[in-house]
């Protein structure tokens, strides 16, 4: 096993820690949208990459509002299960009404 020679001193491992950080990435403006995008990357605004579509973003778009369709379809079931009750409860307050 390789084993170092000498020891590191803490002045050259922290010089060679100081360039290891995050950088910001550097976003181009899309020249469809105008939105801020990534360089050499598809638009994820619009779907367009150098004058072209890549991505149908609208098919997309219309897919989650089918998806979100469908939930809301779901739930008039339910809507109609509470109504029900209410029928019942209206009647029995006549009928205690009707009694007085
Ligand atoms: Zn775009």
């Amino acid at each position: 096993m390789a084993v170092p020679k000498k020891r590191t001193p803490s002045s050259r491992r922290d010089r060679r820690r100081a360039n290891i950080f995050l950088k910001e990435p550097q976003l181009v403006k899309c020249k469809k949208c105008g939105k801020p995008t990534e360089p050499h990357t598809i638009c994820h605004e619009c779907g367009f990459y150098k004058g072209k579509e890549y991505i149908n973003v609208m098919a997309k778009i219309e897919k989650k509002q089918k998806a979100l369709k469908t939930e809301v379809e779901e739930t008039p079931e339910i809507k109609e299960e509470v109504k029900k009750p209410k029928k019942a409860s209206k009647k029995t307050v006549k009928k205690e009404a009707s009694k007085e």
